[in-house]
């Protein structure tokens, strides 16, 4: 040894880095396969754990060791230039990775290579993982189950740390059952995949702990944790299990396993906890991202299947603050059926909808200043149709967004519309009487609804039709006679069959000819809705509608004109009935008025002759009495009495005549009804067989008609004879009352219904019954009793009770 050497000896010895000195040893072929150490350190000791190395070589200390190093210091022999390297041992030390220095030494004859050399292990392992995580962290992205991650990553992560197993589990709540749905394995070893009873892998200390803390186990059948057997049947030697928490409760597990005990190093414990929480947090974050998406695609698919149109708009304003357009920002599809508008999104209310009318901007600024919901129903110009929306302001103050949530009532408007319509319509008919007139102004209200330029009836009048009104805008009226055929034919026996013709534009409507086409062109006529009238069979008119330019007409148009067309009629029919009821009425007046004239003229003819002929008759008979035989008297006199019973009806007969015309001439004196009474029981006697039992008090004397009074009791007293059978009694009764006198008649007779008693009193009123001969009578003896009573400013009244008999009560006022 040189002092030199001796030095270095020292210095070497002292050195913090390992260092050797060795010879390579070349085979036949001149590759290097081992190499023998010639001179160590210390240190080298430590790092490589190989003890007394001297003199051996590296096969004999280590068979096991890689082929590169072999190779790496032949080549330093063999170039003769140094090299810089790092390279890993797996076999020395339970694995190291070296940074090296290595150059020639020496004669190169001598095949030497000095090296020098650390331990670099922690730090190519820290790199390592680190690779190995970014890795992880890079397939981790796309995946966002625990299946997938599992499924790709298993292999991964076992690889990774030379185990044959990488598995997930998860806990029941109770922590009672472990089940495993992922597992990565090798071929050596079964899958785990499946459900555990906890309380057979860990001991009851181990289960209460419910910890979050990572198990690391080195021997599973040395760990006083676990259960050994169950351990040993599933060929589980040694594992790391890392928990994850899920709301602070243990729930699930990554584990690797080995099969063998092993010991593990801190940096793969390490490596497994920063792999979990990567896996975790990813787990986490893709969970929460279903969970939106979830939460996301519920809110697009109501945002796109509700029956609403839905928008949010964005308010634009001008630098003086006010609203001047806005923004689309987003339309569900409701939006884009309901307005017709494709893929308004981030476009201008300007550009897509440009008439749109102020107020609906008035509306959303509003909303954005205040904050305050609406609800409003405004029409569309843009889109021609009638909206029920709320609008409410997006965010807070300063937002100038606007959602809007509305639906079409275009129909509802529209049939509100046509309510209104109808209603008007039906009001403005009802007071006419003019068919002419109902038609006309059916026609000028319908014009106006629809807006059309032209409205009117058109009679059918043979080969023609006439139209004498016409509801005109624009275009002179066409009034006038017009030949059906020079409209077209095909309309006119559409007209006839009572189908309604609908025509949208003349000019191309096909059925049309061309002659045709010309008429319609002078006659202004591009467009047209018309409803025959047909009635039995017959078309009798025509309502139509006409515009000056081609027209889209919509179903609803159609159908009011048909309505229109169909209250119309009926109006028309109406008041086509009403006419005739007027004029049935007027002709049974006439005819009235003229049987009252024909009973006044006749009675009035009747009256000279019958008296006179009673004159005659009376004469003859007191002759023939006189002078004649017993029988010829006895003809006279039953002559004189039927002369009688004539006066009597034609007497009847012109008071009732007389009466109507207002012409009873009543003249008063004083009476005694007493007497009046008296005289006409006499006379009824000696025609009746009844008992008649007068029963008279004293009266004052009154002013009446001293005639027609005894007009009125004769009527009584022949009625209640009349009505009742010879055996029994007629009851007159007279006395005074309050500020008057009543007469009563009774009679035992058949008496009168109820509802017949008020009828009575009645013009010509009998109470005929068909199972009975018909009394003598023509139903005018109590009209007359009663209007003369009325006369004296009494009342005639009636009492009765069928099958009992009735009482007639005369009153009448005594005059102070
Ligand atoms: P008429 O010539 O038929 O008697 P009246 O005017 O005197 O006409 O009477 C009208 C009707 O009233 C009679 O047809 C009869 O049916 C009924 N009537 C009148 N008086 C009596 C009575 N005393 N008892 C029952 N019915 C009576």
């Amino acid at each position: 040894m040189t002092i030199a050497a001796d030095k270095y000896g020292t210095l070497f010895n002292k050195m913090e880095q390992g260092f050797c000195i060795v010879e390579v040893i070349f085979d036949d072929a001149g590759q290097a396969v081992d190499y023998r150490f010639l001179e160590t350190n210390p240190v080298f000791e430590k790092q490589t754990g190989l003890q007394n190395a001297k003199g051996k070589t590296i096969k004999e200390l280590q068979p096991a060791h890689e082929a590169h190093w072999f190779r790496i210091y032949g080549d330093v022999v063999k170039t003769g230039e140094s090299i810089h390297f790092e390279n890993e041992a797996a076999y020395l030390a339970g694995g190291v990775w070296y940074e090296v220095f290595a150059f020639p030494f020496d004669k190169p004859e001598k095949k030497q290579v000095a090296i020098f050399f650390n331990d670099i292990t922690e730090r190519k392992k820290t790199e390592r993982n680190q690779t190995f995580l970014s890795e992880i962290s890079k397939d981790l992205v796309e995946l966002d189950t625990i299946s997938a991650t599992m499924e790709r990553m298993g292999e991964k992560i076992a690889k990774h740390f030379r185990v044959p197993w990488a598995s997930f589990a998860e806990f029941t709540d109770d922590l009672e059952t472990g089940i495993v749905p992922f597992d990565w394995h090798d071929a050596n070893v079964p899958s785990l995949k499946g459900s555990y009873r906890m309380d057979q892998l860990w001991t009851p200390e181990q289960m209460a702990k419910n910890n979050t803390e990572l198990m690391v186990t080195t021997d599973t059948q040395n760990d006083p944790r676990l259960f050994a057997q169950t351990y040993a049947a599933l060929g589980i030697g040694s594992f790391i299990s890392i928990p994850l928490a899920e709301h602070d409760k243990f729930r699930f597990m990554l584990s690797i396993l080995d099969a063998k005990p092993r010991l593990w190093h801190e940096d793969e414990i390490e490596l497994m906890r920063e792999l979990t929480v990567r896996i975790w947090t990813r787990l986490e974050k893709a969970r929460a991202e279903e969970a939106m998406r979830k939460s996301e695609d519920k809110y697009r698919s109501l945002f796109n299947t509700m029956d609403e149109g839905f928008s949010v708009l964005e308010i634009i304003y001008n630098d003086a603050g006010e609203a001047m357009d806005f923004l689309f920002i987003e339309v569900n599809k409701e939006f884009e059926r309901q307005t017709g508008l494709q893929d308004p999104t981030g476009k201008l209310g300007s550009e897509v909808v440009p008439h749109t009318e102020p107020y609906w901007l008035n509306i959303y600024d509003t909303v954005v200043r205040t904050g305050e919901q609406t609800r409003f129903e405004n029409y569309h110009e843009d889109s021609r149709r009638w909206y029920e929306s709320y609008a409410s302001r997006v965010g807070g103050p300063g937002s100038r967004q606007v959602a809007i949530v509305f639906r079409d009532i275009t129909d509802r408007k529209k049939a509100e519309e046509r309510q209104t319509f109808l209603l008007k319509l039906t009001d403005a008919l009802r007071p006419l009487a003019d068919p002419e007139e109902i038609q006309s102004v059916a026609a000028d209200l319908l014009g106006a609804h629809l807006k059309v330029n032209q409205s009117l009836y058109a009679e059918t009048i043979g080969d023609y039709v006439n139209i004498s009104h016409s509801y005109a805008i624009g275009v002179p009226p066409m009034i006038g006679k017009f030949r059906h055929q020079d409209y077209g034919i095909r309309l006119i026996q559409g007209y006839r069959a009572g189908e309604m013709q609908v025509c949208y534009n003349t000019r191309t409507d096909p059925t049309i000819s061309e002659a045709e086409r010309q008429v319609l062109s002078s006659a202004y006529i591009s467009a047209y809705v018309a409803v025959p009238l047909i009635k039995s069979g017959e078309w009798l008119g025509t309502l139509a509608v006409l515009s000056i330019v081609p027209r889209d007409w919509k179903q609803n148009e159609i159908d009011l004109v048909k309505e229109t067309a169909e209250r119309t009629w009926i109006a028309i029919e109406r008041a086509k009935s009403e006419d005739a009821l007027r004029k049935s009425e007027q002709q049974l007046k006439q005819l009235l008025q003229l049987r009252e004239d024909f009973i006044g003229i006749a009675s009035q003819e009747l009256q000279t002759p019958v008296t006179t002929m009673k004159v005659f008759a009376e004469v003859a008979q007191e002759k023939l009495e006189e002078h004649g035989s017993k029988e010829e008297g006895e003809l006279m006199r039953r002559l004189n009495r039927q002369i009688d019973r004539l006066t009597r009806v034609i007497n009847d007969l012109l008071d009732a005549s007389n009466i109507a015309e207002g012409k009873l001439r009543i003249y008063l004196e004083p009476t005694d009804m007493n007497e009046v009474i008296q005289e006409q029981v006499e006379e009824i006697k000696k025609i009746a067989a009844h008992q008649f039992n007068l029963q008279l008090n004293e009266l004052p004397i009154i002013d009446t008609d001293k005639e027609r009074m005894g007009q009125v009791i004769i009527n009584l007293l022949a009625n209640a004879v009349k009505y009742s059978s010879e055996d029994t009694t007629v009851t007159i009764t007279t006395e005074p009352v309050t500020n008057g006198i009543q007469v009563t008649v009774r009679d035992e007779g058949c008496g009168i219904t109820r509802e017949e008693q008020p009828k009575i009193f009645d013009r010509f009123y009998r109470i005929t019954d068909k199972n009975k001969t018909p009394s003598p009578g023509m139903g005018l003896g109590l009209y007359i009793s009663s209007q003369i009573i009325q006369r004296h400013g009494g009342t005639l009244t009636v009492e009765s009770e069928p099958g009992k008999g009735s009482v007639f009560v005369v009153t009448l006022p005594v005059e102070e």
